[in-house]
C-alpha cells in the first residue's frame, strides 16, 4: 500500500485506538518533568509518570506518535539508512493493562493483515531473548515463520535498577541487494549490523524489578512499552531505498536542489549525504526551536548550534553560499502541518532564530574550510596521521567549528585529532579569558578586544561534553 506519511500516522493511531487506547498527543521535545534528560528520545520518555505510579491515566492503554531526538544518532545521518536526528516514534503502551500476548499479536495484525499495513509475511522476522520462550510461543501462534524467530542475548532492556525485562525486536528484510556485509558475515541476520534487516519495531516487557542487591523480583504491574519508528515503516510503504527518499524528505530535498548551482540528489554519493543531513537537521532544529530550544553554548542550546552549524557545512560542500537552511523552514512547516502545526505557527521566529546563527557562522565559514582542508592534507602526509590539538582548536576558537565538526572531518579522512592538546587548548583559553575578566574590571571600562575574548570563552564546550556523557545515551 503506498499511504502518505499522514495516512500512516493517523492508520496506526486508529489501529491501537480501535483497541481500547487513548490517543495521546505528541509530547514536547524538551523534557517537562525529567531532568535527567536532555531531550525526549522515545515515546516511553513521556510516560514515564505513568509508570512509576506518580500519574493515573484516565485509560490504561495510551497510544502516541512522538517527536523525539537522538544525538547518539547525530554522525548515522546520511551513512545508514535508517537513522535521523530527529523522528517520529510510533508507540502503544499498557500501563499495568495488557502484555505480551496482545502486544505481539496486534503487532503482527497491524504490520500483515491486508486491512491494515498488509506487508508481506515472508519479509518480517524478529529477535527475542533467549530465554523468553513465551515470547516464541506467542510469535507462532500469531504466524511468524519459526525460522524467522532470532535469539539474542541483547534483547533485555536493563538499566541497573528498576523495572526492566525482556523485548522482541520486528525487522523488514529489504533483500540481499540492500545488504552491505558479505553472506557470511556473522552480522548477515536480523539484529546484526546490516542494511538488509531493517529493524522497525521494539516491544519492551516490562515485567521485573531489578533490585539494588542484584535480584530480579515480578513487577506488580507489568507494563508494555513499543516504539516503530515512523520515518523507516513509511520508507517500506513509498518504496523508498533510505527514510529519505519519502514524503517527509523529499520536498526539503528539492528545495535545496534549488539553492545549489545545479546540484542534483542521488547523482553522486557525498553530495546525496550532504543534502540529507541538510534535510534532517533542518526538521531537528524547527521542532526543537518551536518547543523553545535555543541555539547557544551548553546543554540543548549546543546540539542545536552543532546542528546548524553542520547543516551550513553541507551547504557550502554543495556550493551553496551564505545563510540557507532558514529558508527550509516553511518547507518542514508545510509537510508537518497536518499533524504537528507548531512549526508553521512560529516559522518567522524559528527563521529568525536559525537565519541569525547561521550569520555568526557563515562570516568564518569559508576561510575556516579552507583551514580544514589544508589542516587535513598536513596531517595526511604526517607519520602519526593526526591533526593536532593546537590547529583543531585554532578552528574551534578563530572559525567557530565545533570540536565534533572537525572530529568527523577527521574521520572521514581516515585521521585521528590530538583530544588531549585540544582540551588543553580550551583550558588555557578560560584562564586567559578569566584574566581578561580581572584586569577589565580592573580598569573599569568595556575594551572591544577583550569583550570578544570573553564571549568566546562562553563557548562551553566542556561544559557540554559533560552533559552529554551524564545525559545521553
Ligand atoms: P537502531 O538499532 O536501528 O539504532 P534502536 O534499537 O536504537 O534502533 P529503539 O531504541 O529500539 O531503536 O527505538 C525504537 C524504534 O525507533 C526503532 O525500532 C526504530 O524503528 C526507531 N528509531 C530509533 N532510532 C531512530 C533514529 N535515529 N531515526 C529514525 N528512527 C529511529
Ligand atoms: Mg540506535
Ligand atoms: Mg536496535
Ligand atoms: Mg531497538
Amino acid at each position: 500500500k503506498k499511504l502518505t506519511s499522514s495516512e500512516f500516522r493517523q492508520m496506526f493511531l486508529d489501529f491501537f485506538k480501535e483497541h481500547g487506547h487513548m490517543i495521546m498527543p505528541s509530547a514536547s521535545l524538551i523534557p517537562q518533568d525529567d531532568p535527567t534528560l536532555l531531550w525526549i528520545n522515545s515515546g516511553v520518555a513521556t510516560m514515564k509518570k505513568y509508570f512509576d505510579g506518580s500519574v493515573v491515566p484516565k485509560n490504561h492503554r495510551i497510544t502516541s506518535s512522538q517527536k523525539s531526538i537522538r544525538t547518539n544518532d547525530i554522525e548515522n545521518v546520511g551513512k545508514t539508512a535508517r537513522h535521523q536526528t530527529f523522528f517520529e516514534m510510533l508507540g502503544n503502551f499498557s500501563v499495568g493493562d495488557y502484555f505480551r500476548n496482545e502486544a505481539i499479536t496486534w503487532a503482527w495484525e497491524f504490520l500483515t493483515s491486508p486491512k491494515w499495513l498488509g506487508l508481506d509475511k515472508s519479509k518480517l522476522y524478529c529477535t527475542v531473548y533467549p530465554k523468553d520462550i513465551d515470547s516464541q510461543k506467542v510469535w507462532e501462534k500469531a504466524g511468524m515463520p519459526k525460522n524467522h524467530i532470532f535469539k539474542l542475548e541483547d534483547n533485555f532492556w536493563d538499566i541497573g535498577e528498576g523495572p526492566c525485562g525482556p523485548d522482541t525486536e520486528i525487522f523488514y528484510d529489504r533483500g540481499q541487494e540492500n545488504n552491505d556485509v558479505a553472506e557470511d558475515d556473522p552480522e548477515n541476520f536480523p539484529g546484526g549490523e546490516n542494511a538488509r534487516y531493517l529493524e522497525i519495531w521494539n516491544i519492551v516487557f516490562s515485567q521485573y524489578n531489578h533490585l539494588p542487591n542484584g535480584k530480579y523480583v515480578d513487577q506488580p504491574h507489568k507494563n508494555i512499552d513499543t516504539g516503530m519508528g515512523l520515518e523507516r515503516v513509511l520508507s517500506i510503504l513509498q518504496g523508498a531505498p533510505t527514510n529519505f527518499e519519502t514524503d517527509l524528505f523529499l520536498p526539503i530535498i528539492h528545495a535545496t536542489e534549488e539553492m545549489t548551482p545545479g546540484k542534483k540528489y542521488g547523482v553522486n554519493k557525498a553530495d546525496t549525504t550532504a543534502f540529507k543531513i541538510i534535510a534532517d537537521h533542518v526538521r531537528a532544529v524547527s521542532f526543537a526551536i518551536a518547543d523553545g530550544a535555543l541555539p547557544s553554548n551548553n546543554g540543548r542550546g549546543y546540539v542545536l548550534r552543532r546542528l546548524i552549524r553542520r547543516a551550513d557545512l553541507n551547504g557550502q560542500r554543495l556550493g551553496i553560499k551564505g545563510a540557507f537552511l532558514y529558508k527550509l523552514v516553511p518547507v518542514v512547516g508545510k509537510i508537518m502541518q497536518s499533524h504537528y502545526p507548531e512549526v508553521m505557527d512560529q516559522r518567522g521566529f524559528i527563521e529568525n532564530v536559525i537565519q541569525n546563527e547561521e550569520e555568526r557562522f557563515q562570516a568564518t565559514l569559508d576561510s575556516g574550510l579552507t583551514l580544514l582542508d589544508e589542516l587535513i592534507a598536513k596531517a595526511k602526509k604526517s607519520d602519526n596521521k593526526t591533526i593536532s590539538g593546537k590547529d583543531a582548536f585554532k578552528l574551534f576558537d578563530t572559525y567557530g567549528f565545533p570540536y565534533e565538526l572537525t572530529f568527523e572531518s577527521a574521520q572521514d579522512a581516515g585521521l585521528k585529532i590530538d583530544k588531549k592538546g585540544f582540551d588543553k587548548e580550551m583550558q588555557a583559553q578560560k584562564e586567559r579569558a578569566r584574566k581578561a575578566r580581572g584586569d577589565l574590571q580592573s580598569m573599569g571600562r568595556q575594551d572591544v578586544t577583550l569583550m570578544n575574548i570573553k564571549d568566546k570563552s562562553e563557548f562551553e564546550y566542556g561544559k557540554y561534553e559533560e552533559d552529554h556523557a551524564k545525559l545521553i545515551d
